[in-house]
């Protein structure tokens, strides 16, 4: 091989000797100059408008306003045709805003919107009847409607086809029966998209998925859940108690309703990775900025080897997921239905941003215990991306069953 394959080699000894730019923005191939610009907008608002309540909203879970904001700065709907009020952009826009919305300096807070954009409202863009889209879709692009998504009840999560809740069929009419749990947006949602079983003995063809209004009567909001963390989300214990619904409710086919929910999964599971590798470096830009003004044995900690090498190892995994949630989203986005990419991307990224918080909290020292510095809830928000969406024993299992064994 000619030392031409080296422009570092070329280079030397001229005027144009080649360094190494660690200081260079993070691109990707991905991203166009509009999609810097959006980053630019939320990072700031979410900065200016959102972070500086994040304490508070630990405490009173933060409020519906933040919807209605992000909604007027069209925010909720950015990869929706701007026919229903959206911006008409690509997905990879969707990944801005799981990245950007970190700076809230609140997991529950970036769950509670990505709930929105990316988990509920999709099934209603993609399956649903245009009088449904105006309905749903349209006044939840604006953050005027909040949405909520129904899968996993007190006996069934992981196991999906195992629900319980039912949808029976009354002359024009369903009648809905069954509870939900651990639904986040519950408690301040409008409707819910809710996954029933309408025909028992069909397997998995006896699923049907339902848009709801919370305010029927029979939809019974229970307790709010105390969780580890997210605690600015709102967690809701839901039952539904002979809840009438128009025939017009079904959202998709009837029947289809499991099969709908797992497309529906791989976006949820896809943006969530995203938030975990933001989430990640988030958390390793605040230590990395404490190792270097900490000082023990008069020197800043980050100058020590073993310091040093933690945030290499850190740095190194988070890039490693990064760019598993970048290539899978760019195939996505090319139409593909990559379940295996997405699985590991899942998997990977939400291992490796609980580790990173781990290590962080180790690098704060008894700092990192406190309150006061931040890193303790990360690894407490971050913690539930290993359950929540499809723990990790489930993606292992998809990513394992995937290979035909
Ligand atoms: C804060 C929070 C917010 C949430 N938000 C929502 C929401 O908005 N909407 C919604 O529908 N759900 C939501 N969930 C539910 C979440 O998706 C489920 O908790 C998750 O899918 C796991 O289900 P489970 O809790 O029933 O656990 P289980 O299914 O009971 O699993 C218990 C353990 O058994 C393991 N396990 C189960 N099956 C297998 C298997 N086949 N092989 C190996 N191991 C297995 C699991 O990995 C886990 O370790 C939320 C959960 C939390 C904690």
């Amino acid at each position: 091989m000619s030392s031409s394959a080296s422009p570092a080699v070329d280079a030397a000894g001229s005027e144009n000797v080649l360094k190494p730019n660690f200081g260079a923005a993070r691109k990707h191939f991905i991203f166009t100059e509009e999609h810097d610009q959006l980053r630019e907008s939320i990072r700031s608002f979410a900065t200016k408008e959102l972070a500086p309540h994040s304490e508070e909203w630990e405490e009173t879970t933060f409020p519906d306003w933040v919807f209605k904001r992000m909604g007027e700065l069209g925010f909720l709907g950015l990869s929706y045709p701007e026919e229903y009020g959206g911006q008409g952009g690509d997905y990879f826009a969707n990944l801005v805003l799981a990245e950007e919305i970190v700076h809230a300096r609140s997991g529950g807070l970036a769950m509670g919107v990505a709930v929105h954009t990316d988990m509920a409202t999709p099934p209603v863009f993609l399956f649903g009847t245009e009088e449904q889209k105006q309905r749903y879709l349209v006044p939840s692009i604006k953050g005027e409607k909040i949405s909520c998504l129904g899968i996993t009840e007190p006996d069934a999560g992981s196991d999906v086809s195992g629900i319980k809740t039912r949808a029976v069929r009354d002359g024009d009419e369903w009648v809905i029966n069954g509870s939900k749990t651990y639904i986040t947006n519950g408690h301040r949602a409008d409707f819910i998209v809710l996954v029933t079983k309408t025909d028992p003995d069909a397997g998995y063809d006896g699923f049907t998925l339902f848009l709801v209004d919370m305010d029927l009567p029979g939809v019974i909001r229970e307790k709010k859940l105390e969780k580890l963390g997210m605690h600015a989300s709102d967690t809701a214990l839901l039952a539904f108690q002979d809840v009438r619904v128009p025939a017009d409710a079904v959202l998709g086919q009837e029947g289809k309703g499991f099969y709908h929910i797992m497309w529906e999964l791989q976006g949820e599971r896809l943006i969530g990775a995203a938030g975990c590798v933001a989430g990640a470096q988030r958390c390793f830009e605040q230590t990395l900025e404490y190792a270097k003004e900490r000082t023990a044995f008069g020197r800043p900690i980050g100058n020590f080897q073993v310091i040093r090498h933690k945030f290499a190892e850190m740095a190194t995994k988070i890039e490693s997921a990064r760019q598993m949630v970048y290539t899978t989203a760019w195939r996505h986005h090319n139409g593909e239905y990559p379940v295996r990419e997405i699985s590991m991307a899942k998997l990977h990224a939400s291992r490796i941003a609980v580790e990173v918080a781990d290590e962080c909290i180790q690098i704060h020292g008894g700092a990192g215990y406190m309150k006061e510095y931040g890193v303790e809830r990360v690894w407490r928000d971050m913690r539930l991306n290993r359950i929540g969406a499809g723990t990790d024993e489930i993606m292992l299992d998809v990513i394992g069953r995937s290979y035909g064994i």
